[in-house]
């Protein structure tokens, strides 16, 4: 068997970082090298060596980073990877142009993927959107996402990613956006015309469907030439 993929987990005390922790304690393809936090307390947890963000550049040689953490936690992570020559797969959400044109601009030098959902429910439903909005010309498009009262961008990324999706169809989506509770995630495109509406919902259940999505790209990304991946690349 091939030696297990080294792994840097970004944002590793949060929700996400604490799901594909376990998943990957679960797999023999990879290993966690390094779990990157805005603070650290214990310096191992279950074998894993903790790094604070301060403490970045300090970390050892690894072969792809995960990065689910927050926008301003961005920058240095895809500045690390670039200069180690380590892929990277992100699903941080709320990353703004600048930061859009530096992965785009990173595509040159190392494998690279931002998704904004890493779920296989959520690849189908941007397909689906994009037929719908072609075939319904002239209906409103509207998308309506719920997630837990924590986050802190609106709309979502993967609500985003439906509006460009209903966009290449041909529709213009408007976004509501609802922050509550434990919501993990859902979206619904509503296609809206005098007289009927087309409700197409996904519901997220749980994070380790990202999780996994993710363990699963970055298993696939290492190795690879440079270049701007997208998940269906990889799945
Ligand atoms: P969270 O708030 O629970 O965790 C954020 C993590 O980032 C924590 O570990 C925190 O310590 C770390 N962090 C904060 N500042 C940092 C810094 N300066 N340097 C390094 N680490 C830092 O958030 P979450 O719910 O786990 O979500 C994380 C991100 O992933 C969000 O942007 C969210 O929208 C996104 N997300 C994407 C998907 C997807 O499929 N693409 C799915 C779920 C969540």
């Amino acid at each position: 068997m091939n030696d297990p993929v080294r792994l840097l987990i970004h944002g590793a005390s949060g929700r996400m970082g604490q799901s594909l922790l376990r998943l990957c304690a679960e797999r023999e393809d990879c290993r966690v090298v390094a779990a990157v936090a805005r603070k650290v307390g214990q310096r191992v947890i279950d074998g894993v060596p903790q790094f604070a963000a301060s403490e970045l550049s300090a970390v050892p040689a690894f072969d792809v980073a995960i990065d689910f953490s927050l926008a301003e936690a961005f920058d240095p992570v895809l500045a690390l990877c670039v200069e180690r020559g380590a892929a990277l797969v992100s699903g941080t959400t709320g990353l703004d142009e600048a930061q859009r044109a530096a992965i785009d601009a990173a595509g040159s030098r190392i494998p690279l993927l931002w998704a904004a959902n890493f779920s296989l429910g959520v690849a189908v439903l941007n397909d689906l959107v994009e037929r719908a909005a072609a075939a319904l010309q002239g209906w409103d498009c509207d998308i309506v996402e719920a997630h837990h009262a924590q986050k802190k961008d609106a709309p979502s990324g993967t609500a985003l990613a439906l509006g460009a999706s209903a966009a290449q169809g041909g529709a213009h989506a408007r976004y509501a956006s609802l922050r509550a509770g434990d919501i993990v995630g859902e979206h619904t495109v509503q296609f809206t015309t005098a007289g009927e509406r087309i409700e197409l919902v996904h519901r997220a259940g749980n994070r380790d469907i990202f999780a996994r999505g993710a363990l699963h790209a970055a298993a696939n990304l290492v190795g690879r030439k440079p270049g701007l991946y997208r998940l269906r690349d990889l799945l």
